[in-house]
């Protein structure tokens, strides 16, 4: 299988055998590095970043911005190339917002998520001089003013609405139906509830609505259904309350193509399709159009990182099945274990062989679960030290990983053009007892 058919930064090298990672060979990697490791594309990061932040300027007009949603892939360097290609973030814990802030990512360009944040939270962002908090819950309402009252400030602010559209994706992943745990539902009146609620704080400035309806959505009719009921919502309290929508978050986040069969999307397009409508139905509405936000996550890193694997084992089973054993699993990717995630494997120094065992990607932790795929082909000599790649790892992998069993965590290399360099260093058995009294 040609790995260029997943994302073009992959590719075969001239020895026909040991995949290329934007230029770098796979198993160069693992010799200065070690295994398992992340590797990440800063260049391709960069060419996803800037999809977004010049279709989003150019359609939705100056001021309206991609947000990175950081929970994708988070780290310090991270930070750094979105904050230098124009995005803003969002942040979905005191975490997150504590590793943008140490990067020097600007307060005011920080939107803090999540279903829920405690005073705690709430002071540190506040405090910290967070751009824009999403409120989701009306505890959440009542702690911001107070908090913000305290601190002397007046807190600029959204609601998190739902706005009942099923984005067609994964059940786990689809977060904009009525009795998801997030935000307060159109359709029975709690938006509105909640949003004269707010209007009688002091100390918050409300300053718009978000909506994030799923992830790994593939077509922009989803976008457009949301944006409708959104602005309609904006429209009854524009009619009703005089108030103007100054920002209207549309969440994110298109998907990206996990295996060969996955759709491709022309994300620029489809941003201009979103904007067409979005102006269309203000002015039908009469309106104003509020400055508009996108946040992806996935499709501004996934398909930047790989993760490279060492074969420590083939294990067949007559009669049943082979496990390919590798030296890692789901503590540094739990999403086949979490939710089934598809992803595409490929025996990184043996490209040129042909698939023709079928076989699951077991991983080493001790949880019968612990599998990275199942019912996958590789080469049949696959043997103890080959490396294996799997593909389109950047988002939601090194963010979820754990230290489940006490492995240190794989490092995250970087590559950039002829360079390389470590973004997150691998973590060492001193790491993992660190805080242990
Ligand atoms: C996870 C999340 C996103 C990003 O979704 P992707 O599929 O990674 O693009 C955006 N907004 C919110 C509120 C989220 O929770």
């Amino acid at each position: 299988m040609n790995p260029n058919s997943i994302c073009s930064n992959l590719s075969v090298a001239a020895d026909g055998r040991t995949l290329l990672f934007a230029g770098h060979s796979a198993t160069q990697l693992v010799e200065k590095y070690g295994s398992g490791l992340y590797v990440m594309d800063e260049a391709r990061i960069r060419k996803n970043a800037r999809v977004y932040v010049d279709a989003m300027r150019e359609f939705f007009g100056e001021g309206s911005c991609p947000l990175f949603a950081s929970k994708a892939c988070s780290f310090t360097r991270m930070y750094k190339i979105v904050e230098q290609e124009g995005m803003g973030v969002d942040v979905v814990s005191c975490g997150e917002l504590y590793t943008a802030k140490n990067a020097g990512f600007p307060m005011e360009k920080i939107y803090f998520h999540g279903n829920l944040k405690t005073d705690e939270d709430l002071r540190y962002a506040i405090g910290c001089g967070v751009g824009c908090i999403i409120a989701d819950c009306r505890e959440e309402v009542d702690a911001i003013d107070r908090i913000a009252e305290e601190l002397g400030v007046r807190q600029r602010m959204m609601l998190r609405l739902t706005p009942g559209v099923d984005p067609h994706t994964y059940e786990a992943v689809a977060t904009g139906k009525v009795d998801c745990k997030f935000g307060f539902a159109i359709e029975n009146g709690m938006a509105l509830e909640i949003f004269l609620h707010t209007l009688k704080k002091e100390h918050v400035d409300l300053c718009g609505f978000h909506c994030h309806v799923g992830s790994m959505v593939f077509d922009s009719d989803v976008y457009i259904r949301t944006a409708q009921i959104m602005l309609d919502f904006i429209a009854q309290v524009h009619t009703d309350y005089g108030f103007v929508t100054r920002e209207l978050d549309i969440g994110g986040g298109y998907g990206v193509r996990y295996l060969a069969d996955d759709p491709t999307i022309d994300i620029r397009a489809n941003i201009a399709q979103v904007a067409d409508e979005m102006k269309r139905m203000t002015a039908e509405r009469n309106i104003p159009m509020p400055l508009v936000h996108m946040e992806p996550g996935r499709s501004i890193v996934a398909d930047a990182g790989v993760t490279l694997y060492t074969v420590g084992a083939v294990k067949t089973i007559p009669g049943y099945k082979t496990y390919v054993c590798v030296d890692g699993g789901m503590g540094d990717n739990p999403r086949y274990a979490l939710y089934r995630s598809p992803y595409t494997v490929v025996a990184a120094d043996k490209l040129h062989e042909e698939c023709d065992m079928l076989c699951d990607l077991a991983g080493r932790c001790c949880e019968s679960g612990d599998v990275l795929q199942e019912g996958i082909y590789l080469p049949h000599s696959l043997e103890r030290g080959d490396l294996v790649a799997v593909l389109t790892t950047g988002a939601y992998n090194y963010s979820m990983a754990s230290n489940y069993n006490r492995y240190p965590r794989f490092p995250v290399i970087m590559v950039d053009g002829e360079n390389d360099y470590v973004a997150v260093r691998r973590e060492s058995f001193a790491d993992i007892v660190l805080n242990d009294q």
